[in-house]
């Protein structure tokens, strides 16, 4: 009988294969962010690249938000990426013009703000570097989330992104989930049967809005036998039937990064942040 950790490894494998998440001369930048999924999502992939002797260059990188917070997630960082055995690449936001404290204190839901930072950032710096593509932590049970939100709130569309591989398009550099048919507790179960440190709580402001949506996926999980794999196999197929996006991205009037509106979203929220007082 195969081992928790052959079987985790073997299905984020298949995830890799399937999708063909890798390709021979990749530039691959993996964003850690001190927690179990990002830094499982990097393991598997460093373990991947080498046992099967692609030629694809992985280096760590990371945002240090400059939090209260921020000084001990990057250290924690530090040690994945020696575990893994890759150069880490690590930025501060706030050589962006980012003041977390002031963000906080806009009148929108920090979580999105954050969102929009960290998808700018980990588009725009990579590719200055010369990644071709950028692996994330997004896991099984963030799509299911999002998936029913979505259905809830009928946002059909961003379904269509629900993807392993997102491809780039211009400035866009292509995104990789290799965690697509795992979820949050397999992964802290792998981190844990490793060794690889991680924090519980990498972001302060985590608290705020999770919670029942994970809790319900993963009561679905424990009484369905292979839940997550096929329901993202499910969604997967349904992304496909949906129309490609047909916005076309334009430059940003102010940082010329890709955008579909005339001042790109990071560019706003920087605005936004001055106005707000010390
Ligand atoms: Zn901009």
């Amino acid at each position: 009988m195969k081992s928790f950790v052959e079987r985790y490894e073997g299905k984020v494998f298949r995830v890799i294969e399937k999708f063909k998440l890798l390709r021979e001369g990749d530039k691959v930048f993996i964003a850690l962010s001190g927690g179990k999924d990002s830094g499982a999502a990097g393991y598997v992939l460093v373990k991947y690249v080498r046992e099967k002797g692609i030629d694809c260059e992985l280096t760590a990188f990371h945002m240090n938000l400059g939090l209260p917070s921020s000084k001990e997630v990057e250290e924690v960082v530090k040690e994945q990426a020696k575990k893994l055995n890759i150069p880490l690449v690590t930025c501060n936001v706030a050589d962006y013009g980012v003041d977390m404290a002031k963000i906080a204190q806009l009148p929108r839901p920090i979580c999105s703000s954050c969102g929009v930072i960290k998808r700018y950032l980990m588009n725009k710096i990579p590719r200055e570097m010369g990644a071709t593509k950028v692996a994330t932590g997004h896991h099984a049970d963030d799509f299911i989330v999002f998936f029913f939100k979505d259905i809830l709130g009928g946002n059909f569309s961003w379904i269509a992104k629900f993807t392993p591989l997102l491809p780039g398009k211009g400035k866009s550099i292509a995104r990789i989930r290799p965690l697509f048919w795992v979820g949050g507790r397999e992964n802290k179960e792998f981190c844990d049967s490793i060794g690889l440190p991680y924090l519980e709580d990498a972001c302060p402001y985590a608290h705020l809005e999770r919670g029942k949506w994970y809790e319900i996926v993963e009561y679905m999980a424990s009484k369905q036998p292979d839940f997550r794999r096929r329901m993202m196999i499910g969604i997967a197929k349904l992304a496909e039937l949906l129309p490609e996006e047909t916005q076309t991205l334009r430059e940003c009037e102010k940082c010329g990064e890709p955008t579909s509106t005339k001042v790109c979203a990071f560019c706003r929220l920087v605005q936004a942040q001055k106005e707000v007082k010390s």
